[in-house]
């Protein structure tokens, strides 16, 4: 009896297009999202959607109609639509709207944000031409999942069109206090608002920005909340918590794989006794700087540790095409250079940084062979390095240092949580975890894993989609 089809819609699609004569290649993603939703494919019951049926998937293409004309947009897993935004457009969709006002606002940088009527009137042109392309495809059983802050006034236009679809949303990024969202102009804060309450179901990473945004709901919109339901005229709406996770099998068993046990062996023979790792894009959010600053007070009071600590930091690139990206690199880069150069000698490096991306094997050769991950976000949704370190120490070995403000932190409370901003507690935690006795890395280590193990990316995916058939009864006790 379920014959509707699961249709996703997100700002990128789940490969890359390369076209190339005539001739187009499909390069799948590995990124988070891409693989919790491969994890529906094979998925047979208890999804709301037929899984027998192609995941189709709606997003922006950087390829142009013509290259794409005529070829067969699909692999095993996805059926692609591309949606083409001009580019004038997307420079103030995306670029704007989207990176230079609701990233900084909800990662609490409102001194970055820009404010621009041309980039809310993008906005509100890209979310269309989305619309557009769902509109053409849908079919009356199909059930339709909107992904993240790019596309929050889809679900209401979806809604208003399609009034019979179930339809989902899930915001990927911090949802942030009231008095942060409030810096919208009215009008944009109820477009938004509106916009993202078209939806059945709402999900976020953590209770916190659950209660956020249900406040900015009640203040913006005047919607009240009862239990997570908000009560609309002729529906009603569940917002709720589900924290994205990762595949927790594959990360815990590369543990084993050849090509990752030489990367661990490498590392370990060509580095200091203690190392420490950190990975992350290129994001004012990161706390990069914040990082070094806590590194260089850790080598100023604990001199001890001189000689014997090596710090891998791997900075991938993103967004570097923006000037405040590009000034914070510059930052990154004098920093690290002032600190191997007051505190380094001729046998010793204490920073080894890297400014790129890393393949799998290699990052899974740093996860497992580093005596303490770094992770000290000043802001984020969720941060899955620090659940993939935690799932691949199969060795139970290892001590994450994490700070509050990342989603994480909500349910890996046996790391040693810090306050980024405190340059002290970040190397007191270092110094701790250096010290840490085996026993007490492998009880912390035990009791995060069994929590990632129980909620892997399989859950949540599983849970979003629970809750949906749950509220459908809900809807009918009701009527
Ligand atoms: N990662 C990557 N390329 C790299 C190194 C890491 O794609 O060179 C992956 C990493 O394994 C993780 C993701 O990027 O799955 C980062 O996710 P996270 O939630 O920590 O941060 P985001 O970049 O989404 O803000």
């Amino acid at each position: 009896e379920k014959s509707g089809r699961l249709i996703i819609v997100a700002y990128r699609l789940p490969f890359k297009i390369i076209s190339e004569n005539d001739q187009v290649q499909l390069f799948q993603n590995s990124g988070g999202l891409v693989s919790a939703v491969l994890s529906l494919v094979h998925e047979q019951e208890g999804s709301p959607f037929n899984s027998e049926e192609k995941i189709q998937w709606v997003g922006f293409s950087e390829n142009t109609p013509e290259e794409l004309e005529g070829q067969s947009l699909a692999n095993d897993s996805f059926q692609a639509h591309p949606v083409f935004i001009p580019t004038e457009v997307n420079e103030n969709y995306y670029e704007g709207f989207c990176n230079n006002l609701i990233w900084p606002l909800c990662h609490y940088f409102p001194s970055l944000a820009k404010f621009d009527d041309a980039y809310f009137e993008s906005y509100q042109i890209a979310n269309k031409l989305f619309f557009d392309k769902v509109a053409e495809i849908i079919q009356p059983d199909d059930v339709v999942w909107v992904q993240d802050y790019q596309l929050m006034l889809l679900p209401d236009m979806i809604r208003q069109q399609f009034p019979q679809n179930k339809i989902g949303f899930f915001f990927h990024i911090p949802f942030p206090s009231f008095e942060l969202f409030r810096m919208l102009p009215v009008k944009w804060r109820k477009a938004i608002i509106d916009g993202i309450l078209g939806a059945d179901v709402v999900g976020f990473h953590t209770n916190d920005y659950v209660e956020y945004f249900l406040k900015a709901a009640r203040m913006v919109s005047g919607y009240g909340n009862k239990l997570h339901y908000i009560n609309m005229s002729n529906r009603i709406v569940k917002v709720d918590s589900f924290p994205i996770s990762i595949d927790y099998k594959k990360f815990n068993s590369a543990f084993d794989e050849p090509a990752v046990k030489k990367e661990r062996e490498q590392v370990r023979a060509s580095l200091k006794e203690k190392i420490i790792f950190s990975v992350d894009r290129l994001d004012y959010s990161k706390g990069i700087l914040h990082r070094l600053h806590g590194f260089q007070r850790f080598l100023e009071v604990y001199p001890d540790w001189h000689e014997k600590v090596s710090f891998v930091m791997v900075v991938v690139p993103s967004r570097d095409s923006i000037e405040q990206y590009q000034q914070m690199k510059s930052d990154i880069d004098q920093t690290v250079g002032r600190i191997n150069a007051n505190f380094g000698n001729i046998n010793w490096q204490p920073i080894i940084y890297q400014y790129r991306s890393m393949p799998y094997d290699e990052l899974l050769g740093m996860y497992t062979a580093s005596d303490v991950a770094l992770i000290t976000p000043v802001r984020d949704g969720m941060n899955l390095v620090c659940k993939e370190y935690v799932a691949s120490r199969k060795d139970k070995k290892g001590v994450l240092i994490l700070s509050e403000m990342a989603g994480a932190a909500a349910e890996l409370g046996e790391a040693l949580i810090i306050n980024p901003l405190d340059d002290q507690d970040i190397a007191d935690a270092i110094k701790r975890a250096f010290e840490m006795p085996e026993e007490e890395q492998t009880k912390r280590m035990n009791a995060m894993q069994t929590r990632i193990r129980e909620y892997d990316v399989f859950a949540w995916t599983n849970d979003f989609f629970t809750q949906m058939i749950m509220l459908e009864q809900e809807h009918e006790r009701l009527r």
